[in-house]
């Protein structure tokens, strides 16, 4: 099985039919009509408009993370991307820009700063997939998004047939999503980030991170300690990719936690009752953003359950769906469905998934 965490596979022709699953990290989707590897952002452009002249819209696939496809595939071409490398495009006195090719496995870009000193995105570590997938869904973890440094977007426009650089106020990021999320219309080619000059880590939000750094949320730690304190929660959690692990064999969070109106999220903790109340944390607007991975657990969907179909809730996380090796992507949808469904049931919470539906629905 191929380490989507390292070295991202490439295709090995322009003709070459092959099963999506050897592409993503759950191990599943059918094949495309066609699957290239673009090698860097004017190959990436040409390809696209390439497929566009044949009328066949290609789809955009980097490191397959945060994607589930159809056991049927999908009918036109793949585009894989697969183009490298990074480089300061700006400084001052305190930080530095950094532009990073769309293809730039995102941990090795973190890795990377961690190394030079550039604080800004060390509680991002371990995540997988590429660098120009981060602006997609605002990526985020243990305190931190992409929102807060990225300062620029290069895309190929589909629409407008240019290249241009997006505003980050025009990718209107929010919890775990974009204008990018749910459109074709844009390709993103590079994406800068700003980052400070600085040995030590942003302050340290996330509470369960301050206490395995032994600080108090708000301190700064050295760069490469919140980084090896985040790859460790991370790893206990099934959320580093490991082919070995088929905990890991998924896209991570399968649903988003849902964000509640004030009225909504009393109307829910009264339905918890006698199970305590949600762990919860304030949104914006005055809304209050609630643990999907406690409603799902105490809706009875503990961890491991499942087992039909080759499908299950991670051993690690219950907010993971894993392919266990045998799987397809309608087993892991009927188990998302009967997932969401008793949720709603238990707690009128509606669930929604995190990562993007190729060809299938949820
Ligand atoms: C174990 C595990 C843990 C994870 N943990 C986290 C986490 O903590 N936080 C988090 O936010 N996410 C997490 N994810 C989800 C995922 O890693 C991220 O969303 C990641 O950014 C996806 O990158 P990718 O290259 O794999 O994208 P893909 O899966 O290849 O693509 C995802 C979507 O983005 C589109 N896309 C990809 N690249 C481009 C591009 N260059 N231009 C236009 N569209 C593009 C695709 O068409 C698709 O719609 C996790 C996933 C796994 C498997």
């Amino acid at each position: 099985m191929p380490d989507v965490s390292a070295e991202p596979p490439t295709a090995t022709g322009p003709l070459d039919p092959r099963a999506l699953a050897d592409f993503t990290t759950l191990r599943l989707g059918g094949p495309a009509s066609q699957v290239q590897t673009a090698e860097n952002s004017d190959q990436i452009v040409q390809m696209v408009r390439a497929a566009a002249r044949d009328d066949a819209p290609a789809m955009i696939l980097a490191g397959g993370s945060n994607v589930v496809i159809a056991d049927a595939g999908v009918p036109g071409p793949v585009i894989l991307v697969r183009s490298r490398g990074f480089e300061v495009v700006g400084s001052d006195d305190d930080h530095v820009v950094v532009r990073v090719a769309a293809g730039e496995p995102w941990d090795e870009f973190v890795a990377a700063t961690v190394d030079a000193g550039w604080s800004g995105v060390e509680c991002l570590s371990g995540i997988p997939g590429s660098a120009g997938a981060t602006p997609i869904q605002n990526v985020g973890a243990y305190g931190q998004e992409v929102t807060e440094t990225i300062v620029g977007v290069e895309v190929y426009d589909r629409l407008d047939d240019t290249v241009r650089r997006m505003a980050p106020d025009e990718c209107r990021f929010a919890y775990r999503t974009s204008v990018f999320k749910h459109s074709d219309r844009w390709v993103v080619l590079s994406v800068d980030f700003r980052l400070a000059v600085d040995p030590r880590s942003a302050p340290v939000r996330y509470a369960e991170l301050a206490r395995a750094l032994a600080v108090a949320p708000g301190e700064r730690v050295p760069l490469a300690e919140a980084r090896a304190a985040v790859r460790a929660l991370r790893a206990g959690k099934g959320m580093v990719l490991d082919p070995a692990d088929h905990d890991t064999w998924s896209v991570g969070s399968f649903f988003t936690n849902p964000v509640l109106d004030a009225g909504a999220f009393e109307f829910l903790r009264a339905r918890a009752g006698g199970v305590g109340d949600p762990p919860s944390w304030p949104a914006a607007g005055g809304t209050v953003k609630v643990s999907a991975a406690w409603l799902i657990d105490k809706s009875g969907f503990t961890k491991g359950y499942g087992g039909r179909g080759g499908v299950a809730i991670s051993g690690k996380h219950t907010l993971a769906l894993t392919n266990r090796g045998q799987g397809s992507t309608a087993a892991l949808l009927d188990l998302a469905r009967e997932i969401r469904d008793g949720v709603h049931e238990r707690f009128g919470a509606t669930l929604h998934p995190e990562p993007v539906l190729v060809n299938c629905a949820l």
